[in-house]
């Protein structure tokens, strides 16, 4: 029963402990492990009970305990200690205070749907979140400036039980925010949700020294329909979505502007975020700029990340929608709803007109990335179309790889054993420090092993009961949301042979299996469900579970705990995926098809690649991809973690999680990915942002000039006359390759041409990345280059006609090229 009325009641800790509030309140304590013993030596009992959450556990010690915690001389030294650390983490010089005068980069703003921080504070439901809160998390760690911009979810995302046919069932809760590690701004700002005016209400959160602001419209004044915007994650129908997004998006770069925040960068972390840009364009409008020089503007400092390789997941406004809530915007930016509708859509894509999210993103920030080198692929291939002429390799979206936050997610145990090998500062040590894992005692690394899993079975029999799964069964874990394409029931549609898998005595396995499907994805809850049924059916419900209400604390748990990470997507559609890299940085060894970051990272010996099959008949291929993964587990995986050594070490698994550590740790950290945000995104942002913004806006006032009159002259833009000598030639040989153009209104600064070569296919198209040769206009008036023939087979040569100016971050981005015929 909820009360009725309720106010916060400040617990009275003694002064000594008094810095016990501020380590609770920031949520620095979530990775600093000391801290965290700490508060579970205050009262462990308590801490237990309140789920591991400071704020709870500070208002559950009573009076009696304080008195003796206070004349505990360790325990006021532990608390003088963490709050010294603490100090240190917001304020002590790191890497990017390193940079010195080098870097350009005052403020990164970073704008996301939902943030994944920590279990006491439940803003998130899989990995988009939980990405955006190790991006905090590390930028926190490198020293480097960054405020987070997300929202208030009233109810969070929900909590998950199972029924007893093992069906999902969802309950939301009605989160107390006194109860959360958050702080009134007393910030409001006002934003207009199609006639009603919203008072949005900015939190802090302190994240390390990043300050993260969280909105919400649960403010008294507000209409219903205005208070309810902020109410759960991912809920609601589409106008209900809009709405959250233009509270994050507007509300948010109104929020900065009210705290007196500039950031030079905006980095809209997916579609979701990206109404940013609008609000942004009204900002330099009313001070004078017109649209199209705004959009420039704009766009020198955006950095966009997508993270949806299936166009299905973006999302996409209708006309109507659009217009309603953005026919005032459009009106203050004196421009029409078409025009406005224009940038938000795909001209080769004529039979969809709605407003789509990651075209804006990628229309709106100068620079874009994927969350892996496959992703980056997929991703140019899927938006390709909105630069046309582009070769597949410069469509310009990049890709940056996601990481994980190591002290977030690494045991007690396994920093332990890394701050011995690799160094104190293992979390981003370089690849020479890792390969001192190999110098371990492997007897070491098996009982560091033992002791994960007995950890993992103790937590899984604290929710499930004392008899399930075996402290020294190989085990296998799996958890991520439910979506159908993550394919959790790959192992159930073989029964027979998993059955004999899991009832071999001599060789014991066994599989965790934990997740939730979005309330809405009925195909999703049908996985939990089958997993279950089979457990039932097949007799091994105590080695084949289901953990409940999957969180980071979960998480948490399984990855310590896990022997292998068991990742089964349908290629290409996992983006990413990070639990494997927070599973492998914890020694559990990848079983994994090859998507996302494993595509790029598997080596042939630091865990086992699922075969993927070519085979547009997807129940044949999931049945055939099953069979691959079967095999891994019977002939390898399971051989290889059951033959031990006279004192029952696995020495050959011991060596490969060796390896493990030694390839990947390098790599799958947030600090690499924050660092390469920082040089390969954010800095030349920053610095492509104060060029534009020199005199006045001088710089984005000429190009939005120069590509208004570069649109207009294009259609006139036209090859005249064209000589590619053709004879068959040799390897090194020289062509000279000469064109005749009619540049109509342009003149020869406004363009490069372009002679391209290299092989080509049977269709005729280039192969991967040709040679571009620059062509310069002779005294005959034709331009000419020279190509030197690089490779044996069929050859294509061709000249293209590319826009040029100094301010552009590439030729394409105008979105003309003009190839010969
Ligand atoms: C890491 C993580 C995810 C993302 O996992 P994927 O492998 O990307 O599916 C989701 N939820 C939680 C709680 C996580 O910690």
């Amino acid at each position: 029963m909820r009360a009725a009325r309720h106010f916060p009641v400040t617990p009275s800790i003694p002064a000594d402990l008094a810095g016990l509030r501020a380590l609770a309140d920031n949520l620095h304590w979530t990775w600093d492990r000391d801290t965290q013993t700490l508060f579970e030596r205050l009262d462990p009992a308590a801490w237990e009970g309140v789920g591991g959450d400071p704020i709870a556990l500070l208002a559950a010690i009573d009076a009696d305990r304080w008195a003796e915690l206070a004349d505990d001389a360790h325990v006021v030294a532990a608390v003088a200690a963490a709050t010294q650390r603490l100090a240190d983490a917001t304020r002590s010089p790191r890497w990017f205070q390193q940079r010195g005068d080098t870097t350009p980069l005052d403020l990164v703003a970073y704008f996301s749907p939902e943030f994944g921080l920590s279990e006491t504070l439940p803003q998130y439901s899989g990995g988009l979140g939980v990405l955006a809160g190790d991006h905090l998390k590390a930028a926190s760690d490198l020293g480097l400036p960054v405020v987070g911009i997300g929202l208030l979810y009233a109810e969070g995302y929900f909590h998950q039980r199972l029924d007893g046919d093992g069906r999902q069932r969802e309950r939301f809760e009605r989160l107390e925010p006194s109860g959360l590690a958050i702080h009134d701004t007393g910030v409001r700002v006002v934003v207009d949700l199609a006639g009603d005016p919203v008072t949005v209400r900015a939190w802090r959160v302190d994240v390390g020294r990043i300050p993260l602001y969280l909105l919400d419209t649960a403010v008294e004044g507000n209409s219903h329909a205005g208070a309810a915007v902020t109410d759960r994650l991912y809920g609601g129908d589409v106008e209900h979505r809009l709405r959250q997004e233009i509270v994050l998006g507007v509300g948010g770069v109104r929020v900065l502007r009210a705290l007196g925040v500039q950031p030079q960068v905006f980095h809209t972390n997916e579609g979701h975020a990206g109404l940013l840009s609008l609000e942004r364009i009204r900002e330099f409008v009313s001070a004078g700029l017109a649209f199209d020089d705004a959009v420039e503007a704009v766009r020198a400092g955006g950095v966009f990340t997508t993270h949806t390789p299936v166009p299905a997941g973006i999302d996409r406004f209708d006309r109507d929608l659009m217009e309603r809530y953005f026919g005032t915007w459009a009106d203050a930016c004196g421009i029409d709803v078409d025009t406005l509708m224009r940038l938000g859509h795909r001209d080769d894509e004529p039979d969809d007109p709605r407003f789509n999210m990651a075209v804006i993103g990628l229309r709106l920030a100068a620079r874009s990335n994927g969350v892996a080198a496959l992703h980056g692929d997929t991703s140019r291939a899927m938006f390709a179309g909105l630069w046309p002429g582009a070769l597949d390799h410069e469509v310009p979206i990049g890709s940056i790889t996601n990481g994980v936050h190591a002290h977030t997610w690494v045991s007690g145990r396994v920093d332990e054993l890394l701050r011995r090998s690799v160094g104190g500062m293992w979390d981003g040590a370089a690849a020479d420090d890792w390969r001192r894992v190999h110098d371990l005692a492997p007897d070491e690394v098996w009982r560091t092993r033992r002791e994960g899993r007995a950890e993992l079975v103790r937590f899984v029999r604290g929710r499930l009961g004392d008899d399930v799964l075996d402290p020294d069964a190989l085990t296998i874990g799996f958890a991520r949301r439910f979506a159908t394409y993550k394919r959790a029931t790959l192992l159930t549609s073989h029964p027979e042979r998993l059955a004999r898998l899991l009832g071999d005595p001599a060789r014991p396995v066994q599989f965790v299996f934990a997740g939730k499907a979005h309330p809405a994805d009925e195909p999703g809850k049908d996985m939990i469900a089958a997993i279950q049924r089979t457990a039932r059916e097949l007799g091994v419900a105590d080695r084949f579970v289901f953990v409940p209400d999957y969180d980071m604390r979960v998480a948490r748990a399984m990855y310590h705990g896990a022997d292998v990470w068991l990742n089964t997507p349908r290629r290409p559609l996992e983006a990413c995926g990070t639990s494997g890299m927070k599973a492998a940085l914890n020694g559990a060894l990848n079983c994994s098809i090859l998507d996302g970051w494993w595509d790029e990272c598997y080596d042939g010996r630091n865990g086992w690649a699922i075969d993927t099959v070519d085979d547009d008949d997807l129940h044949r291929r999931d049945h055939r991809e099953a069979t691959s993964l079967f095999r891994l587990l019977e002939d390898e995986i399971i051989p290889l973690f059951h033959t031990r050594d006279h004192d029952d070490v696995a020495v050959g698994w011991v060596e490969r999680m060796m390896h493990n550590w030694s390839s990947l740790g390098p790599f799958v950290t947030a600090s690499r990915m924050v660092r390469d945000y920082t040089v390969s995104l954010y800095e030349p942002a920053a610095r492509h942002y104060a060029r534009m913004a020199s005199d006045e806006w001088g710089p984005a006032r000429r190009l939005a000039a120069w590509k208004r009159h570069l649109r207009a002259e294009w259609p006139l833009v036209r090859f005249e006359g064209l000589d590619i000598p053709d004879e068959p030639a040799q390897v090194g040989d020289e062509r000279t390759v000469r064109a005749r153009i009619d540049l109509g209104g342009l003149v020869d600064d406004d363009v490069s041409v372009q002679l391209v070569h290299g092989r080509i296919d049977r269709t005729g198209s280039f192969v991967g990345a040709p040679h571009l040769e620059v062509m310069l206009r002779g005294d005959d008036g034709l331009f000419t280059g020279r190509l030197r023939v690089a490779t044996a087979g069929a050859y294509g040569v061709s000249v293209r006609i590319v826009p040029a100016h100094d301010l552009l971050v590439t030729p394409l981005e105008v979105g003309l090229a003009r190839w010969t015929d």
